[in-house]
């Protein structure tokens, strides 16, 4: 037996765990600190009523003969399928329901949807970006060129007709750096992608907190996009499935000559078992009308949140991204180069816990990402603090 030498290509991922480890050394030293956790990108808001109904009553049908479900479709219930087919019909984009697959969560899928390709090709990642994209393509043993993003982009780096990339990553809106593209500067990587007959894999986790007009929900938004594009979606951020498991992934029928739907669905019904039917139903009533408003009522206050930690930058003086179309809000650091001395003086002086920038690429040194899906009390009292402390 072989092993997979690729996994020895990895790099340690020491960001969280240094986090927490961190954290727990200051707050055993300092049992009185009242530590304000704005570090991991967790949700903290509870489920809507509208979703523990239906699961609540997916349990009942499940207790009776009558209504019991076994095994059920690999791919995801048609009233899933189509629930998420009339959420972007709503926001004018068209998909066939056999275009949509559900799932356990986006991060599986984002790592899966590799079977689909060859070893050979090589991929454009962001710098920085979401750990998760360069550590499958790793254990792959995928060669990876990376796109820079950095102030003077805005941290949305557009195509370089001089990198060839079979495989190109988009996160947006941005996880860390909170940045969202335009629908024009979609357009941009859409022609890339057609002209090299590359594939964008285009992941909208936080699509639900975009709100100006011109910046792009879904890659469909642009025409010609379902020819070269995957998108991949999850009820993690919109609905706070973080702990209960559901995501989506819409493969169209136009890409790669409907060949890569195929793939998918094949590969899918052969390792994937599906996602519960209780799951899937309570993820259904996120887009009833019920849902939809109590969802809002809960995306407003991380938006509040958000708002809060980005007027008290603008107040400090410092240069950030996001925060207005994202839950994050990605700052330079003030006064520091580095962004662990940074985490260090946040710690120490306002007891405040946020997420070193060089964690998520090389990019990344001298940024810090604060999260605003943390309670209000604590983002409001984290902003008091950060106003304290920084403030000339
Ligand atoms: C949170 C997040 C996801 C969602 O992952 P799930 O596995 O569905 O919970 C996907 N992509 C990014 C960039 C994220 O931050």
């Amino acid at each position: 037996m072989k092993l997979n030498g690729n996994y020895k290509n990895l790099e340690e991922s020491y960001l969280f765990s240094t986090i927490a480890h961190k954290v727990n050394a200051y707050a055993q030293a300092h049992p009185q600190a009242n530590i304000l956790r704005l570090g991991i990108g967790d949700v903290t808001l509870p489920l809507a009523p509208a979703v523990i109904a239906a699961m609540q009553q997916a349990v009942t049908e499940m207790g009776k003969k009558e209504t019991f479900r076994g095994y059920g479709p690999e791919q995801g219930y048609a009233f899933l399928r189509e629930s998420i087919q009339s959420y972007y019909a709503r926001r004018g984009v068209s998909l066939a329901a056999d275009e949509i697959f559900i799932s356990d969560g986006a991060k599986s899928d984002l790592g899966n949807i590799l079977d689909l390709f060859d070893v050979e090709n090589t991929v454009l990642i962001p710098d920085p970006v979401y750990p998760v994209y360069v550590d499958t393509n790793v254990m792959a043993g995928r060669r990876i060129v990376f796109a820079d993003a950095t102030a003077e982009n805005g941290f949305l780096p557009m195509p370089d007709e001089g990198v060839k990339a079979d495989i190109v990553y988009i996160c947006s809106p941005n996880n860390p750096t909170g940045a969202a593209y335009s629908r024009g500067q979609l357009a941009a990587w859409v022609e890339y992608a057609r002209k090299n007959g590359a594939v964008i894999l285009y992941d909208a986790a936080y699509e639900c907190f975009v709100c100006e007009e011109g910046l792009a929900r879904s890659i469909y938004e642009v025409e010609g996009a379902e020819e070269c594009a995957v998108e991949f979606c999850s009820f993690s951020k919109i609905a706070g499935f973080t702990g209960t498991r559901c995501g989506y992934t819409v493969v169209p029928n136009a890409l790669a000559g409907g060949a890569l739907n195929k793939m998918w669905l094949r590969r899918q019904t052969t390792k994937f078992n599906g996602v519960p039917y209780i799951v899937q139903r309570g993820a259904a009533a996120v887009f009833t009308p019920e849902g939809e408003k109590q969802i809002a009522e809960n995306l407003a206050v991380y938006r509040r949140n958000a708002k809060r930690l980005s007027d008290c930058l603008d107040g400090l003086g410092i240069r950030y991204t996001g925060g207005k179309n994202s839950p994050y809000v990605w700052l330079r650091c003030p006064g520091f180069d580095d962004s662990w001395k940074f985490f260090d003086f946040l710690l120490e002086e306002a007891n405040v816990v946020g997420t070193p920038g060089c964690g998520f690429g090389k990019n990344g040194q001298g940024y810090f990402r604060l999260t605003a899906l943390g309670g209000e009390d604590a983002t409001a009292e984290a902003v008091e603090r950060l106003k304290k402390l920084l403030g000339k």
